[in-house]
């Protein structure tokens, strides 16, 4: 049988393909759904889709077998580690165009894009075909790595019809919180699913070792037992804005949710995306979950609690913003991190854990370069942390 080695972003989608998370993908799309997922946000049985899923193994090697394939073939696919992990049977193979998936889906061209960077790299020619798994990634987390099938019957354990899914890649904060809290007290929501994206990091990510163990802490102090699960989903990040937000609700659709959080420019990256784009998607494209669509929420002084400009009439000069941007600044400067936005219990987290992955891929440091050991411990001492 000839064997290919993909990519771990494609390995990642292959298992989520055979245990229906991509549903209704069933298998690595062929040139003719690319185009529509491209052209139109759509699959051939019209239904919505926004992202391609392809399969392009990269290198010579790969090339050559690829080269030799003929529809019906059985190929073995191999992970980085050379486990056989599933087999796919081959339909049909195409040149991958990367400026268009680039243009389509992530809208530009530019490399400092994460996922155009990553384009450059994948693999000439697509191959298409449905895939038999014969064994999953070893997760990094493998309790929490829940399937479709999995969430679905924790919800009906818990009573839950109505379930709320939450996309994060990062640590909680307050604006964050106040979101969940705002779904929670909805007459219409018997559950949240907290639901991190935890693939391959890019250098300042949050570990999600981090991000995990600071939901744990806020879910056990702060959120009431019973109403909120914490599940990973171990799949390669997509920064496409409007697009990831689609799908990224129609996976968790496929988890089991009926509703879907959609915060202010979900799933960006750079300001390469006009922020409230990833609200009027759902409007154009229909995905059968309910968006429940909030702003920008920030911390407002004189208002003395968290609201956005619909709910309170503050200047922004009294606000204080929620942006990670500002705690990972912090944690690389080693200055104060912002209290009024972390809990206590994820400030401690950050003062002993490594928390954002390195610029040359390995870790940095959580306190970074320049002693802000000292700063970091006085600022959870106020916190109330130690
Ligand atoms: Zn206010």
């Amino acid at each position: 049988m000839p064997v290919l080695t993909p990519e771990t972003d494609q390995v990642l989608d292959a298992a989520k393909i055979a245990v229906g998370a991509y549903s209704p993908v069933e298998g690595f799309m062929d040139r003719a759904t690319v185009d529509g997922v491209l052209a139109d946000l759509t699959l051939p049985d019209s239904l919505a889709w926004p992202i391609p899923i392809f399969l392009s193994p990269p290198g010579k090697e790969a090339a050559g077998v690829i080269e030799r394939l003929r529809p019906g073939d059985e190929v073995g696919l191999r992970d980085s580690d050379g486990r056989f992990f599933g087999v796919l049977r081959f339909q049909e193979k195409f040149p991958l165009d990367r400026s268009a998936i680039a243009r389509s889906v992530y809208g530009t061209t530019d490399t400092r894009h994460p996922n155009v960077a990553a384009l450059r790299s994948t693999g000439d020619t697509a191959i298409a075909g449905p895939v038999d798994l014969l064994e999953s990634p070893r997760w990094p987390f493998p309790a929490d790595e829940l399937t479709p099938a999995q969430t679905r019957r924790l919800f009906a354990r818990r009573g839950w019809s109505n379930v709320a899914g939450f996309q994060t890649r990062n640590l909680p904060h307050a604006g964050h919180e106040h979101l969940h809290r705002l779904t929670l007290e909805r007459d219409d929501i018997d559950g949240l699913l907290i639901h991190p994206v935890i693939g391959p990091l890019k250098p300042g990510d949050y570990r999600p070792e981090v991000v995990l163990e600071a939901y744990r802490a806020v879910l056990r102090e702060y959120y009431p037992v019973g109403r909120v699960a914490l599940a990973t989903l171990t799949i390669a990040m997509r920064y496409a804005g409007p697009r990831a937000s689609l799908f990224f609700a129609i996976v968790r659709k496929n988890f089991g949710c009926s509703h879907y959080i959609v915060g202010r420019d979900q799933a960006g990256v750079g300001g390469f995306y006009e922020p409230y784009a990833c609200h009027a998607i759902f409007d154009a494209h229909p995905v059968g979950i309910v968006p429940l669509r909030f702003r920008e929420q920030a911390y407002c002084r004189s208002c003395g609690q968290m609201a956005s400009e619909r709910s309170c009439p503050h200047p922004e000069a009294v606000r204080t913003a929620t942006s990670q941007t500002r705690v990972r600044a912090a944690l690389r400067e080693g200055s104060p991190l912002p209290l009024e936005i972390l809990r206590p219990e994820v400030v401690s987290i950050l003062r002993r854990t490594v928390a954002l992955e390195g610029e040359l891929g390995g870790p940095v440091v959580g306190p970074a370069p320049g002693d802000p050991g000292e700063a970091l411990a006085e600022i959870a001492e106020r916190s109330g942390a130690v």
